[in-house]
């Protein structure tokens, strides 16, 4: 039987933090031998005070982590805490974005963009879709490896983001993205050959969800979930979301690959709240889990094969749901423009047609007056944001001149350091 811990936690006070996070420790038996090098890895996709207050692990829960982790640590143990953002932006910024320069200065750690550390190529013996992938050191090689995840609703993964599909951050951003599409679940349990947690000690205190799982809002739940099996850990996440773990699928190549258990017959739930206390909370949660032209907006949406809701759809649905989140004025006057994603069986009859995706094609007659197509499988988020601007007169929220500075400056500058450093 594999265990998983809720505790209360109603405000993000680090001394608090800290001591439920020891009990956890104790509670779920982790050696207090002393470790070396301890691997620390948030979620920090996005970070930024407007537009995503609510995508990262907060730093007052890092706080309370790394208080509690002292008690593993001798005169020379080493704690990392290393991440890759997501959207192309310059991990460095994200963390500075998410106030983690603090807690370097207050503990004595390395904060590791994952792009700027020493890089390990690791074959993988189970993997389907990667045979071999390319992660930084810190996660390849530590003696403790601790996930931090934030409790987040996602799209492009059935809904729940938690500790597995905190892995697509241990990749660099060519191999984050290749088959980030029908494949993204046997993606997932690929990763986890190589980011296999000791410890999993999620934020929920705030979760988020219903939008863009980068610029969602933020929901009180007064939670942290504590366990040594994510696998485990995640079924009891979806559980907390009102979602079928059985029916996530990258959950269920985990646990068939012998990672852990789903039912929750197989696991104990500990701590001082019950599951089914949450989720009288989280009952009324909308996560927003619904197929792109499913959404109501200005714009036809017709969908073609394969549904990709870990690639193009998805994207785009997170795409539009950005623009929910954070503009929702445009998003109730979205100008008409007709969109296919995947290959479409029928006629279509446009003023302006756009199409998303490398494999998009209609399969009959076509009319339009204007017609585009972005290419990419899936194509990223930053080729969206400007696709849409130059071609469809859209303000994307993540538009932003800071935001601006630091995907083309401050990238630059880490280009550069890890140029001088040979890290590249
Ligand atoms: S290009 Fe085609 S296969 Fe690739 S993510 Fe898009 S819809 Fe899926």
């Amino acid at each position: 039987m594999e265990k998983v811990l809720l505790r209360r936690v109603p405000e993000y006070n680090p001394e608090f933090i800290r001591k439920i996070i020891t009990e956890g420790m104790d509670e779920l038996g982790i050696e207090k031998t002393t470790r070396e090098n301890i691997t620390i890895k948030p979620n920090v996709v996005l970070a930024h005070h407007k537009l995503a207050p609510s995508a990262f692990t907060r730093p007052e829960f890092l706080d309370g982590l790394l208080m509690s982790l002292q008690k593993l640590q001798g005169p020379n143990s080493k704690v990392t805490i290393t991440e890759k953002s997501g959207t192309g932006l310059p991990t460095s910024r994200m963390f500075r974005r998410a106030g983690y320069r603090r807690l370097k200065n207050l503990h004595g750690i390395k904060l590791l963009p994952l792009e700027e550390d020493k890089k390990s190529r690791i074959p993988l013996s189970k993997g389907t879709v990667h045979e071999t992938i390319t992660t930084g050191t810190s996660i390849a090689d530590n003696d403790f490896l601790v996930y931090a995840p934030k409790l987040k609703s996602n799209v492009l993964s059935h809904g729940l983001t938690a500790a597995l599909k905190l892995n697509i951050g241990i990749l660099l951003d060519r191999e984050r993205m290749w088959n980030h599409n029908f494949k993204l679940d046997q993606k997932i349990a690929d990763l986890l050959e190589v980011g296999l947690p000791d410890l999993v000690v999620t934020d929920a205190i705030e979760a988020a969800v219903g939008g863009n799982q980068m610029t969602q809002h933020g929901v009180h739940l007064g939670l942290i979930i504590l366990a040594k099996n994510p696998v485990a850990h995640d079924a009891v996440c979806a559980h907390i979301l009102h979602l079928d773990p059985k029916k996530i699928p990258y959950l269920s190549i985990a646990h068939l690959r012998g990672y852990g258990p789903l039912d929750l017959s197989e696991i104990t739930i500990g701590g001082d709240i019950s599951l089914e206390e949450i989720q009288k909370t989280t009952k009324t949660w909308d996560l927003g889990l619904k197929k792109v032209d499913q959404v109501d907006t200005g714009m036809k949406i017709l969908c073609g094969l394969p549904y990709c809701s870990g690639g193009c759809h998805g994207v785009f649905l997170d795409w539009l749901y950005m623009i929910k989140d954070r503009k929702p004025k445009l998003w109730k006057k979205l100008p008409e423009w007709t969109v296919v994603i995947g290959k479409y069986k029928g006629d279509v009859c446009a003023d302006r047609l756009m199409k998303i995706g490398s494999c998009t094609e209609i399969q009959g007659k076509v009319k339009a007056r204007k017609q585009v197509k972005i290419k990419g499988c899936p194509p990223k988020h930053k080729d969206l944001v400007l696709f849409w601007l130059l071609r469809g007169r859209i303000i994307n929220p993540l538009l932003r001149l800071d935001l601006i500075i630091d995907s083309y400056f401050f990238l630059f500058l880490s280009w550069c350091r890890r140029l001088l450093s040979g890290r590249l």
